[in-house]
C-alpha cells in the first residue's frame, strides 16, 4: 500500500479473473473462451487492410461497429453504446445509471464482477437468494427503489430466464432501470434486445468474447433508447474518448457479418455441451440445465475441489468457486470435443477413486 493511495483504492477489492496460464499444452476449460477461430473474414483483415491507418486516431462514435451491431438486433445506431470489452460497457453503465442512487440489486450467485464495481463506485449492493433450484426468481426483486442486473443465462449456473419472465419484470417496474447482461445469451437464451423500442428501462449488454471466439479482442456494447445511450457517451466522453481502436471495429464489423461462421461454432458447442452433459450424467453428476457454453456441474459423492485439483494435475483446468452455496460445484467451459472427452475421461477416473 501507498501512502499516495486514494481512501476509495485502499479499501477497493478487485474482481479476480480465471486463470491465464502460459502453458499452451493445457486443456483450459475455465474462463468460457470459444474453442474455434473467430470469423476468417475478421482475421484476414488484421494484417491486409488496417496497419498503414493505425498512425491515425480511431473514429471516437464507432459508427461502422454500431451500424453493424445495429443491423445484426434490427435496432437502430442511436441504441447502441460500444466499448472496449462489455466489462468496461458494464463499469460505465454503473457509474452513469447506479451510483449515488438506492440499492442495486442482483443475484448472490452471479457476476463476479457487479459487487467490484458496486464498490468501486461507492453503490450499496443487495443481493438476492437464488431459489433452491439455482435458478433466478424474479419475484423478490418487485417492489424495490434502485436498479436491477442480472446475466441472462446467469453465470456461473447457466441457467436462463424466461423473455416473458423478463418483460413482465420491465412492465412492473417501470421506473427502475433493468440491466440484462446477456454475455452468453447466444447460447440457447432469447434476447431482449427486441424489447428495447418499448421499454426506456431496458438496458441490454452483450459482447463478442463468448459466442464470437473474440474475448481477446475487447469489444462489447449496450442496447438502450437513445436518452440511456446519451447517458453512456457522455460517461465515456469524461474517461476515454477511442475505446474501440481501429483493429478492433474492423474485426469487429466483419465478424459480426460473418452470420454463418457464427451460427455453424455456436451449433457446435451446443452440440458438445449437450453430449458432454449426459456422459457426466452417466458418471452420476448432477448438472444444472445450461444455456451458456459452460455447465455447472456436482458430483454428490466427489469434493468438488479435489476433483479441481485432480484435473488440474492433469492438465486441465476447470473454475472452483469457493463460496458459499456453490462450494460443491465446478464451472466447465464448452471446448472442443476432443477437449471434453479428455474431461470426461480424467472425472470417469476421479470418481470411480473418490
Ligand atoms: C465474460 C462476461 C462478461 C465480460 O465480457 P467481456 O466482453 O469480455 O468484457 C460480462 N458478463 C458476464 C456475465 C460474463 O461472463
Amino acid at each position: 500500500m501507498s501512502r499516495f493511495w486514494s481512501d476509495v483504492v485502499r479499501r477497493l477489492s478487485p474482481y479476480v479473473p480465471g486463470e491465464q496460464p502460459r502453458n499452451a499444452d493445457l486443456v483450459k476449460l475455465n474462463t468460457n473462451e470459444n474453442p474455434y477461430p473467430p470469423s476468417p473474414r475478421a482475421l484476414a483483415l488484421v494484417s491486409a487492410d488496417i496497419g498503414p491507418s493505425l498512425r491515425l486516431y480511431p473514429d471516437p462514435n464507432s459508427v461502422g461497429l454500431k451500424d453493424a451491431v445495429a443491423r445484426g438486433t434490427g435496432l437502430e445506431r442511436s441504441n447502441v453504446f460500444v466499448g472496449n470489452g462489455s466489462d468496461e460497457v458494464l463499469a460505465l453503465s454503473f457509474l452513469a445509471f447506479f451510483s449515488g442512487g438506492n440499492a442495486l440489486q442482483f443475484p448472490d450467485v452471479s457476476y463476479s464482477f457487479y459487487p467490484v464495481w458496486c464498490q468501486l463506485f461507492g453503490i450499496e449492493a443487495e443481493r438476492i437468494a437464488l431459489a433452491e433450484d439455482f435458478r433466478v426468481d424474479l419475484t423478490p426483486y418487485r417492489g424495490g427503489k434502485g436498479g436491477i442486473i442480472f446475466p441472462n443465462p446467469n453465470a456461473p449456473t447457466g441457467i436462463a430466464l424466461a423473455l416473458s419472465d423478463i418483460e413482465a419484470l420491465l412492465r412492473d417496474e417501470p421506473d427502475r432501470l433493468v440491466v440484462v447482461d446477456e454475455a452468453y445469451v447466444d447460447f440457447g437464451a432469447e434476447s431482449t434486445a427486441a424489447l428495447v423500442p418499448r421499454f426506456e428501462n431496458l438496458l441490454v449488454v452483450q459482447t463478442l468474447s463468448k459466442s464470437r471466439s473474440l474475448a481477446g479482442l475487447r469489444v462489447g456494447w449496450a442496447l438502450g433508447q437513445p436518452d440511456l445511450i446519451s447517458a453512456l457517451d457522455r460517461v465515456k466522453n469524461s474517461f476515454n474518448s477511442y475505446p474501440i481502436d481501429r483493429v478492433a471495429e474492423q474485426v469487429a464489423v466483419a465478424a459480426l457479418d460473418d452470420e454463418s461462421h457464427f451460427r455453424e461454432c455456436r451449433e457446435r458447442i451446443i452440440a458438445t455441451r449437450t453430449q458432454t452433459t449426459s456422459r457426466l450424467q452417466t458418471l452420476g453428476f448432477e448438472v444444472l440445465p445450461s444455456s451458456a457454453n459452460f455447465i455447472f456441474v456436482h458430483h454428490p459423492r466427489a469434493q468438488a475441489s479435489e476433483l479441481f485439483e485432480g484435473l488440474r494435475e492433469r492438465d486441465i483446468l476447470v473454475r472452483y468457486f469457493e463460496q458459499p452455496r456453490i462450494d460443491g460445484h465446478l464451472r466447465i467451459t464448452i471446448g472442443t470435443d476432443e477437449e471434453m472427452m479428455r474431461l470426461v475421461s480424467v472425472l470417469a477416473e476421479l470418481v470411480r477413486a473418490a
